[in-house]
């Protein structure tokens, strides 16, 4: 599956630890991430993780098209909701477009959990029904 890590500043350390435990299951997927989560996601983990540009340079952009084309299966997104973000209008985008092309997506650690233990139960394979017929 192509999956994608984001997370704002605030959460950082939250996606990497999160990253570390669950590291077993993302290594057997494509990962891709914004690039400053990718960076650091990757330092901690040695995980290989395709980087977009940061998202407030346009990487939450580059990831809604991903999605736009039917090439993106999951996106992970740690969402800081107390802070104000100034790509705020890109983030919403990104979000609308998961919902547009039903993609699976949780902007939070709990749902996060709760996806990646889906992910490892085999309960994505109709993406790869989805994604062939697109
Ligand atoms: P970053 O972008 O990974 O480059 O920090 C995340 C975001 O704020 O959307």
């Amino acid at each position: 599956m192509k999956i994608a890590l984001i997370a704002h500043d605030k959460k950082k350390e939250s996606i990497i630890n999160f990253s570390i435990s669950y590291r077993h299951i993302l290594k057997e997927h494509e990962l891709f991430a914004t690039g400053t989560t990718g960076k650091k996601i990757a330092e901690a983990t040695g995980l290989d993780i395709h980087r977009f540009k940061s998202g407030p340079l346009g990487g939450d952009q580059q990831i809604g098209a991903k999605i736009s084309e039917n090439e993106m299966d999951l996106v992970i997104f740690f969402k800081d909701p107390l802070t104000a973000q100034p790509h705020e209008p890109d983030i919403s985008a990104l979000m609308r477009l998961c919902d547009v092309y039903e993609i699976p997506l949780v902007t939070n650690l709990a749902g996060a959990e709760v996806m990646i233990r889906a992910l490892e139960a085999g309960f994505f394979s109709w993406r790869t029904i989805a994604r062939d017929e697109a």
